[in-house]
Formats: structure tokens, sequence, C-alpha cells
């Protein structure tokens, strides 16, 4: 198992949620207990980044100058978080991916510190909210016209900012970032139109690159991700994929996307499965199983509990079947071209998780209003029984 952090293996989610609000420590974020990863018997080989892959050879560099030859490989690099251009290497400047990185940052989110963060998607949000609940007094800039955009599309992107707004964060979309300014400490931002916002902190969340760069040479087909076949598959017949550095065709979707990348957790832990499952199978001669799934992701944020099955896009048609944004609770569903293609919900679970199986198949928008409005009269029928008195 090599791992270019020296950490053992943890989650992520957390980072930017109750690790960086303080609630947690460091053991509690830990993937597996100790005593469980001992049972599984691994070499570790932490801290030690792969930097070339040999498919005809079998091996695998390390930055140690080492090498590891293998007759059979997972690849589960991830993602590299993006910086600014001109970002500077300054005290107060953080960007958030890493249990490293989480931990330089919450010492810094103090009571009443002015925290400025750069991008409007889920890490910039969720640290947003943790740090504002925190005491911090924060501001998000993003560049295009809502938060959340590519994820969620302009309508729900600004719904979500506007639960931000209510919980007192300045959200300003639409502006560019000039420059981060400072010396020793970031002391400002200074925007595209010369406008200045002083800045304690700044936390720079602008996404992340699928982690390819180590196996550019290898041969292996790299678009946006290592492309992969239903199976997981990168060509060679004992490396497999998993993870947000995947990209691979997803049966379920085929109709609306030829492949697919997912950067969320659930995705990540199903593939590494799949992955794990059928490198065995290639290696043993026996059957392997297609990946296909419908991507789900959740998002805490303040109060908001947000969950999406599906796959959320900005040209999709959005209709809000439950709820309201005003009230700071909805569900609302994404169609393609009057094809289903994902359940959004804002605190609304019990309307989310069980479509699943809507989305599992073909199902056009009307059916899916019509399964709504059946489902929400019968869940409102319900709570009236529920409410009577006995
Ligand atoms: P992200 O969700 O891709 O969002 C990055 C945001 O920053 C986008 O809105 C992007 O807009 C904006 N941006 C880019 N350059 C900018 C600039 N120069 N100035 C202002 N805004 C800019 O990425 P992320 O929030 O950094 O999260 C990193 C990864 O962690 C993602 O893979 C994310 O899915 C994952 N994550 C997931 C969860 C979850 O599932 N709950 C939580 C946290 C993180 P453009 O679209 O224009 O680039």
């Amino acid at each position: 198992m090599v791992g270019d952090e020296p950490h053992m293996p943890y989650d992520r989610p957390p980072l930017s949620k109750n690790f960086l609000a303080g609630e947690w420590e460091a053991d509690r974020v830990a993937l597996r207990k100790p005593e469980a990863l001992e049972e599984l018997n691994l070499t570790w080989k932490l801290g030690s980044a792969a930097t070339a892959l040999n498919t005809s050879s079998r091996t695998v560099s390390l930055a140690d100058g080492s090498a590891l030859t293998y007759d059979g490989l997972i690849i589960a690099t991830g993602g590299t978080v993006r910086r600014l251009p001109n970002q500077p290497n300054i005290a107060g400047v953080h960007v958030l991916r890493t249990l490293d990185h989480a931990q330089a940052l919450r010492a810094e989110i103090t009571d009443g510190a002015n925290v400025v963060v750069i991008g409007a998607g889920f890490i910039g949000l969720e640290a947003a909210a943790t740090a504002t609940k925190r005491g911090a007094k924060v501001t998000v800039l993003e560049g295009l016209e809502a938060p959340l955009i590519r994820a969620l599309g302009a309508e729900m992107g600004a719904a979500i900012g506007e639960v931000h707004v209510r919980n007192g964060v300045t959200v300003r979309c639409g502006v560019q970032v000039q420059s981060i300014d400072g010396t020793d400490h970031v002391k400002s931002i200074t925007l595209g139109n010369g406008e200045t916002i002083a800045a304690d902190v700044v936390i720079v969340g602008i996404g992340v690159a699928p982690a390819t760069q180590w196996c550019e040479m290898s041969g292996l087909t790299i678009r946006d991700g290592i492309v992969c076949n239903e199976n997981l598959c990168a060509g060679p017949e004992n490396v497999f994929v998993a993870g947000d550095v995947l990209r691979w065709p997803n049966a379920l979707f085929s109709d609306v996307e030829a492949d697919m990348r997912v950067e969320h957790w659930t995705n990540a832990a199903e593939q590494g499965a799949i992955a794990a499952k059928n490198l065995l199978a290639s290696l043993n001669g026996t059957e392997q199983e297609p990946y296909a799934a419908v991507p789900f992701f959740w998002s805490d944020q303040f109060d908001a509990r947000i969950q999406c099955l599906g796959r959320p896009s900005a040209n999709a048609q959005v209709d809000i079947v439950d709820g309201s944004v005003a009230e700071g609770k909805w569900c609302a569903i994404y169609s393609v071209n009057n094809r289903l293609t994902a359940v959004l919900g804002v605190s609304k679970p019990k309307l989310v998780m069980p479509s699943r199986a809507l989305l599992s198949k073909h199902t056009t928008r009307d059916e899916a209003l019509a399964h709504f409005e059946r489902v929400i009269a019968a869940q409102a029928a319900a709570t009236a029984a529920a409410q009577q008195p006995k």
C-alpha cells in the first residue's frame, strides 16, 4: 500500500466539518481502527509518492528512488488540490484537502477572524459554514454568477448560497480575485475591480485535478482521469482504477454521458471494492463485474443536509417537487431531454434516498413528477394519521 501522505488512511469528509470545527481529533477520522488494519497484514509505504508506472515491466517507481514490482495494481491516487496561479506562499493562506491542511487551518480559525474563502464549491462552502459556526466573519468569493454552478446548476447553486447568506456569510459571486496580499502574513485580497477585502485567513477551494501526472508516460489513456472500461480496468489486464482519478462508462447513465468521473466519497468506496474484486478475478481468470451505479453525495452546511443522487448538471431542467428554497428545506429533480438524471434534497432525506430505484432505470420527467406527487401525498397522509388523537 503506497501513499504520498505520511498518515494511515483517513476519511476526508470530516476535515471540512467536525474536524475543522475542533469537535473531532485525528484518531476519529481514521478509516479503520489500527488493529483492523494490522489484521490485513499489508506492507505500508507511506510518505512515499509513486512517480512513474511501467506496465510492461510491471513496476511502480517511488519518490524515494525505490521501485515495486506487481502482479496486480490498483490506482486510487485521487485528486491534487488546485492553487491560484499567483497564490503566494505566506502564512494564513490555506488549501483544504489533507489532514495536514485541515490541522494547519483549524488552528487559525478563531472567533472574530476575517476568513475569506475563494471558490464556492463543496470545500469552500463547507469550510465557510464551519468557520462561521466558530465565530469567524466569513466572505466567500466565487468567479461564476452563483455557488456550485458546475455541480448543481445556477438555480440550485444560488439556493444553497441563500442558506449561507441567512447564516451570516457574505457571498459574492461573479468576482475575480486579482491578488492575495501580505508580506509574511496575509492581510487582504484585491479584487479585479480594485476593491480590497481584509483577510486574516484565506482558504483557496478552487477544485482538484485528477492525480495522473505521475503515470502520464505509462501508456494508459488519460483524459481528465484514467480512462477505464466498465469493469474499471485501465487496459493492461492487471491494472484497475478507483476513486476521483477514475473515468469510466457508467451503464446506468450511458444515454446522457459516454463516461464520467465522480469526485465524491461513496463512489470511491464502492469503486475500490469492485476494482479489488475485478483485479482478483482477472488474476484468477474468473468473471468480472461491471460497476454501474447511481452516484451519491451529501454535504452538511449549517443546518442544511444536502443529499444528491444521480448526475445533476448545469444544463438540466430543474423542478422543485417539495418544500421551498424560502423555508430552507426542499427537494428538486433534474431532467435532461425529459429523462430524470438527479434528485437533490436539502433536509429532505425521506424523499432523496428512496429515489435510487427511479434513477437506476430510465424514468421520464413526467413519471418522476407523478412519483413524487404520490409519495409526498402518502407521507402527508401518514403524518396526519400519526397526529390523530388515539
Ligand atoms: P469544486 O467543488 O470543484 O469547486 C470549486 C469552485 O471554485 C467552483 O465553483 C469553481 O468555479 C470555483 N473557482 C475556480 N477558480 C476560481 C477562482 N479563481 N476564483 C473564484 N472561484 C473559483 O472543488 P472544491 O470545493 O475545491 O472541492 C474539492 C474536491 O473535494 C471536489 O472534488 C469536491 O467534490 C470534493 N468535496 C466533496 C464534498 C462532498 O461531497 N460533500 C465536500 C468537500 C469536497 P469554476 O467551476 O468556474 O471552476
